[in-house]
């Protein structure tokens, strides 16, 4: 029995769905929209501030996202194609916070330094080249390099202390970085809707079924996990923010576009630091490079967070290998996605990413000196007793099918969007919740695309975010405009 029809459903409460009802309320307030969540509360999984990084992906400091090509040149396109996802989070948010649709601003996003360590002549040519290519864009004009020790020491006092004075070293700075609390930011987003009648928040329900009919509109299947009693929604869009859910979820919809998509399930770790006085001691987020054959989540970082409005101190992730697709998921997830669509893909992946998998299983059964091993080439000085181990979040990365090797793995996220645009689900993991108003807007610019182009929400889209429909990696004057006017509403601009 259908017992409720709504304009748009979306599946799951994470940053995503907190992101697309948020832009979908603003753009139309009488759009009925109900958000289906499976646990108890909001925030829950890769969107809980301790099962992410926190960083505000900017490619300030993340050295996988400007790769070395084969002519030894820097590839530094993804860097500015992050940036300027990032300044469209940026200007949402402070138009949230000038509205009073998001607290002040401290409380979910706070100012931190944002640095890539590296020692080894050849990192550091590395780099420095990288530092060549990026510092000339406008959009990294204020990135700072160095070599020299005693600078460095005043960079990352714990980073550098007792240091050998003769390793060669170098890094970079953003000062304008920043560290954001994903599960405030979720939780905020969210509750603002509450305050509309026409929204409806689902806790503790989870979406089983989905099926389309001959009208287009979605007859979805939803389970009170308390009383195991099933309902359907009726829905004219359905959005499957479920993170790693959403690939079973998209599985079920059957829609072609689904086919031959399958997921890679990676769980992170961190080494989370107990002892007040070293937490102290680090004010910034450091990222290294990658060790050789690991996979680009698991770049080391020292990382200092603000969580739930307290600092603290984490280093990882370490990466690690599982079948669960959720962190509170089934250790069965990653058997029931196998279907014959995507048997080729999966088994090709597989084939093709034995290192990758041994990696993985040696990562998970590293005993804690050799963590704190590794969080040594970052802080000499670490002691064992200092630190202890935490889960992170799950990824499941994408793997879908290819002429060339039957299928391949892929690190960055995905929206597939069925053709009639009544529905879409967002794959992968990043750079993840830093990109998740470019990422929406993308799910509404392909799925409400004559409403996207009228000129109501043309108007409204534009009051939301200044630049939309323009390009910041192209227009210098515009980035100046929109980035002080975001650092200042936010809070960014960090006191010397
Ligand atoms: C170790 C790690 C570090 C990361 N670091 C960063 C970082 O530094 N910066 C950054 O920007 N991003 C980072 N990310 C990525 C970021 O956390 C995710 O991209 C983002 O949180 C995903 O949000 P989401 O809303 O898609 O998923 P989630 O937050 O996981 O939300 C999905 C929700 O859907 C629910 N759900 C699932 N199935 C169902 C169902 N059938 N019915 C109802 N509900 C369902 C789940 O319970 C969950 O609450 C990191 C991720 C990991 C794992």
């Amino acid at each position: 029995m259908t017992s409720k029809k709504v304009d748009v459903l979306v599946v799951g409460a994470g940053v995503m769905s907190a992101t697309l009802g948020q832009l979908l309320q603003l753009l139309d307030p009488s759009l009925n929209i109900m958000m289906v969540e499976r646990l108890s509360r909001v925030a829950g999984e890769s969107s809980h501030a301790l099962n992410n990084a926190g960083t505000g992906h900017a490619g300030y400091c993340e050295l996988n996202y400007t790769l070395e090509r084969a002519d030894g040149q820097v590839d530094i396109s993804r860097a500015l194609a992050i940036n300027t996802a990032y300044e469209i989070s940026l200007q949402f948010w402070s138009y949230l916070v000038e509205n009073g649709m998001l607290p002040s601003p401290e409380k979910f996003i706070n100012p931190i330094c944002h640095q890539s360590f590296v020692w080894g002549e050849q990192n550091v040519a590395f780099l420095r080249k990288r530092y060549d290519a990026l510092h000339t864009h406008h959009l990294f004009e204020e990135m700072e390099y160095s070599e020299d020790h005693a600078v460095l020491q005043k960079w990352m006092p714990l980073v550098m202390a007792h240091r050998d004075p003769l390793q060669k070293v170098a890094a970079t700075q953003v000062k304008h970085g920043t560290d954001v609390d994903f599960g405030i930011l979720t939780r905020k987003l969210i509750k603002a809707m509450t305050q509309s009648p026409t929204f409806d928040l689902k806790l503790s329900h989870t979406v089983t079924r989905m099926k389309q009919y001959p009208d287009g509109r979605w007859h979805v299947r939803i389970r009170d996990n308390h009383t195991k009693q099933s309902k359907t929604v009726d829905a004219g869009f359905v959005f499957l923010g479920a993170g790693g859910g959403a690939l079973p979820l998209l599985q079920k919809s059957d829609i072609p576009e689904s086919m031959g998509y399958g997921g890679f399930p990676v769980s992170g770790q961190w080494l989370i630091c107990k002892n007040p006085d070293v937490v102290k001691q680090h004010a910034s987020k450091v990222y290294g490079r990658a060790p050789t054959g690991a996979p680009p989540m698991s770049v080391p970082h020292l990382d200092t967070r603000m969580i739930d409005g307290q600092p603290a101190l984490l280093f990882g992730p370490f990466a690690s290998i599982t079948t669960k697709f959720l962190k509170e998921g089934s250790v069965l997830d990653l058997f029931s996605s196998l279907k014959s669509n995507n048997l080729k893909p999966m088994l090709s992946v597989a084939r093709d990413n034995l290192d990758l998998t041994r990696y993985l299983i040696t990562e998970a059964f590293r005993s804690h000196k050799e963590r704190v091993a590794s969080l040594q080439a970052f802080y000499v000085d670490a002691r064992e007793e200092d630190w202890e181990l935490a889960s992170a979040g799950q990824r499941v990365q994408i793997i879908k099918g290819c002429d060339v090797k039957g299928g391949k793995l892929e690190f960055g996220t995905e929206i597939v969007a069925a053709k009639d645009g009544t529905l879409a689900a967002l794959l992968g993991a990043s750079p993840g919740a830093s990109v998740s108003v470019r990422a929406m807007l993308d799910v509404i610019e392909r799925c409400f695309k004559s409403r996207m182009k009228s000129a109501d929400w043309q108007r409204k889209l534009k009051e939301m975010i200044p630049s939309y429909g323009e390009s910041l990696d192209e227009n210098q004057a515009l980035l100046g405009f929109v980035r002080e006017k975001t650092l200042r509403t936010l809070g960014l601009l960090k006191q010397e």
